[in-house]
C-alpha cells in the first residue's frame, strides 16, 4: 500500500474529543484513514473499576463522541477485551500499522507492557501530549524529582511558559472504505437500571465536548470574573464545572487556559486563581506518577500506624446524608443526587469522615471514587491524603474542621443546606447549621422533629476531635 493509504488506529481513552486531540491530529498527518477505536478492558488498569457514576457518563460520551465522528465521515468501532489483543487483531483486520495514543498518566506503566507488545508484531505506538497543561518531567526539582509542595511546583509551571497552543477539530476524518464490526454500546451495560439513581445528573451534566464547550463559555462569560471570591461559596455557582469533562477527556487543559486569555484587566485576579486550581490537577498527577500506590498507600508512611475506627452504622449514616450536621449531609446528598460535590463541602465531608468519624480515607475515597462523575484516579486520592494529613502537601491532620463553624462561615444563609436537606428548608438561618442547638419552639416552627425528620448528631463534634488528636498522638513512627 503506499504510505497515504496506510491507514492508522486511534485509541481513545480518557480523551474523547476531536478537538485538541494531538494523537488524532497526528494520525491524520500521515495522510492515510483513520480507524477510531474505544476498547472496554477487562478492569480499568491501575485505576481499579470504573466507578457507577461515571460509567452513566462514559456511556453518554461515548454516544456523543461518535456522533461528532460520524459528522466529520468517521465512526467509533467499540470493542471489548485485553487493549492489546484487540489492537493486534484490529491492526490484522485493517492493515495498520501505527496506533496513536494521547498519554494516559494513571496507566502509563500498562501502556508500556502494551506498547511492547505490540512492537513484538511491528505496530508502532505513538504517544503524544494532550491532558496536562505540561508534561510532568518538564515541571522537576532540580534534582529531577517531583516537586512534594505546590507552590514551588506553581512557579515552575509557569516559568516553563504558556501551555502549547491548542488545534482545532479536523472537519473531515478520512476513513476506511470496509467496516469492520463494533459492539453495540447498550450491551456494554453502563446505565443504571433500576433504580436509575441517575435521574437527576442531567438537570447539571451534558457529557460530551459540546457540553464543556457550552460549560466553558458559561464559566468565561459569567462566573470568572468572581471566581475568587465566589469559588469557596456552594451555594453560589461560581466555579467551571469542567471536572467531569476533564476526567473523561471532553476539553483539554491547553483549550480551557487560553480561553482564559484577553480577560479584562479586572479579572485578571480571578485568572491567575482559576489557572491555579487548574494547575493543582497537574501537580496532583505528578504526585501519582512519583508514588502510583496513591490511592491505596499513605504518602507520610507515619499514618501506617494510625489507628483507625470503623462503625457501619456510621459510615452508612456519612454516605446516606444523615449524620445529623446539615453541611455534611448537604453535601453527601449533593454527591449522590449530581455526581458532584461543591470543592469546599468535599474537604468538610471528607475531614467529618476521617476525624470526626475516625475512618480510614481509603474508605472515602473509594465511595467518592463511585459516586463522583469527575472521580478521577490523581485528583480524587491526592486530595484525600491533603485532608487526611497524610499527602505529599497536605492539610496538617490536628487541623480539624469544625461542621458548623464551616457551614456558617461558607454558606451564612443557609441556602446550600436549603438545597440539598430540604427537611431543613424552613429553619431559621441561625439554627440552620446546629439545628440540636434549637430551641423546642424554634423546632416545632419549622416541622423538625429531631431523631424522626432530621437524625440527631450521630457523634458529638468536640468528643470527636479529642479522640482523633488522642489518636494522631498515639500513632508510632514507624521508620
Ligand atoms: P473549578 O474550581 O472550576 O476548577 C477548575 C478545574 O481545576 C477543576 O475542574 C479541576 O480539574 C481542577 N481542580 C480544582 N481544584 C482542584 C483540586 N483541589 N485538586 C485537583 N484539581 C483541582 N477533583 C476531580 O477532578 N476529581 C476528583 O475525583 C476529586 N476528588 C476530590 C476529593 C476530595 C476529598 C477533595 C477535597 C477534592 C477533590 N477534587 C477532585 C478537587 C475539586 O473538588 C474538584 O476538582 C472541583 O470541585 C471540581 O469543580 P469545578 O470543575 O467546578 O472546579
Amino acid at each position: 500500500m503506499p504510505k497515504s493509504e496506510v491507514p492508522s488506529i486511534v485509541w481513545f481513552r480518557r480523551d474523547l474529543r476531536l478537538d485538541d486531540n494531538p494523537a488524532l491530529h497526528a494520525a491524520m498527518e500521515t495522510g492515510g484513514p483513520v480507524i477510531p477505536v474505544y476498547i472496554r478492558e477487562p478492569q480499568h488498569l491501575n485505576v481499579g473499576p470504573l466507578g457507577a457514576a461515571q460509567r452513566w457518563w462514559l456511556h453518554h460520551s461515548l454516544t456523543a463522541l461518535a456522533k461528532s465522528l460520524k459528522s466529520a465521515g468517521s465512526g467509533l468501532t467499540l470493542i471489548s477485551g485485553k487493549a492489546e489483543d484487540v489492537l493486534v487483531d484490529l491492526a490484522r483486520q485493517t492493515g495498520a500499522r501505527m496506533v496513536f495514543v494521547n498519554r494516559a498518566y494513571e496507566r502509563h506503566q500498562v501502556d508500556r507492557g502494551i506498547a511492547l507488545e505490540l512492537k513484538k508484531r511491528d505496530i508502532a505506538v505513538r504517544a503524544f501530549h494532550g491532558q496536562l497543561l505540561q508534561e510532568p518531567h518538564a515541571i522537576r526539582t532540580g534534582a529531577g524529582r517531583a516537586f512534594r509542595v505546590f507552590t514551588p511546583f506553581w512557579n515552575a509551571l509557569q516559568k516553563a511558559g504558556e501551555p502549547r497552543e491548542p488545534i482545532g477539530p479536523p472537519l473531515k476524518i478520512p476513513s476506511q472504505d470496509h467496516h469492520h464490526r463494533s459492539e453495540r454500546l447498550d450491551s456494554w451495560g453502563l446505565l443504571p437500571k433500576k433504580p436509575d439513581w441517575a435521574a437527576g445528573f442531567p438537570a447539571i451534566w451534558t457529557p460530551g465536548e459540546d457540553g464543556a464547550r457550552e460549560k466553558l463559555a458559561d464559566f468565561i462569560d459569567r462566573k470568572l470574573q468572581d471566581y475568587k471570591h465566589g469559588r469557596d461559596l456552594p451555594s453560589v455557582r461560581a466555579t467551571s464545572l469542567l471536572s467531569p469533562h476533564l476526567t473523561h477527556g471532553e476539553i483539554s487543559p491547553a483549550r480551557i487556559w487560553h480561553a482564559t486569555r484577553g480577560m479584562p484587566k479586572t479579572a485578571s485576579e480571578d485568572v491567575v486563581h482559576f489557572r491555579r486550581e487548574l494547575a493543582w490537577r497537574d501537580f496532583c498527577y505528578s504526585l501519582l506518577i512519583e508514588f502510583p500506590e496513591l490511592d491505596e498507600k499513605n504518602w507520610d508512611n507515619t499514618f501506617d500506624t494510625f489507628q483507625w475506627g470503623y462503625d457501619a452504622k456510621e459510615f452508612r449514616a456519612w454516605t446516606k446524608g444523615l449524620t445529623g450536621y446539615p453541611i455534611v449531609d448537604a453535601g453527601m446528598r449533593q454527591l449522590w443526587r449530581y455526581g458532584f460535590m461543591h470543592n469546599r463541602v468535599r474537604m468538610i465531608t471528607a475531614s467529618f469522615l476521617i476525624k470526626d468519624l475516625m475512618i480510614d480515607w481509603r474508605k472515602g475515597e473509594k465511595w467518592f471514587r463511585d459516586t463522583l462523575v469527575d472521580a478521577d484516579p490523581a485528583n480524587n486520592a491526592a486530595n484525600w491524603q491533603w485532608v487526611a494529613g497524610s499527602g505529599a502537601d497536605a492539610s496538617p491532620f490536628f487541623r480539624i474542621f469544625n461542621p458548623v463553624l464551616q457551614g456558617e462561615r461558607f454558606d451564612p444563609e443557609g441556602d446550600y443546606v436549603r438545597e440539598h436537606v430540604p427537611e431543613l428548608g424552613n429553619l431559621d438561618r441561625k439554627y440552620i447549621h446546629k439545628p440540636f442547638d434549637a430551641p423546642k419552639y424554634v423546632l416545632d416552627k419549622a416541622g423538625i422533629e429531631l431523631g424522626r425528620t432530621y437524625p440527631r448528631p450521630i457523634v458529638d463534634h468536640g468528643l470527636a476531635r479529642d479522640r482523633a488528636l488522642a489518636a494522631y498522638k498515639a500513632r508510632t513512627n514507624p521508620s
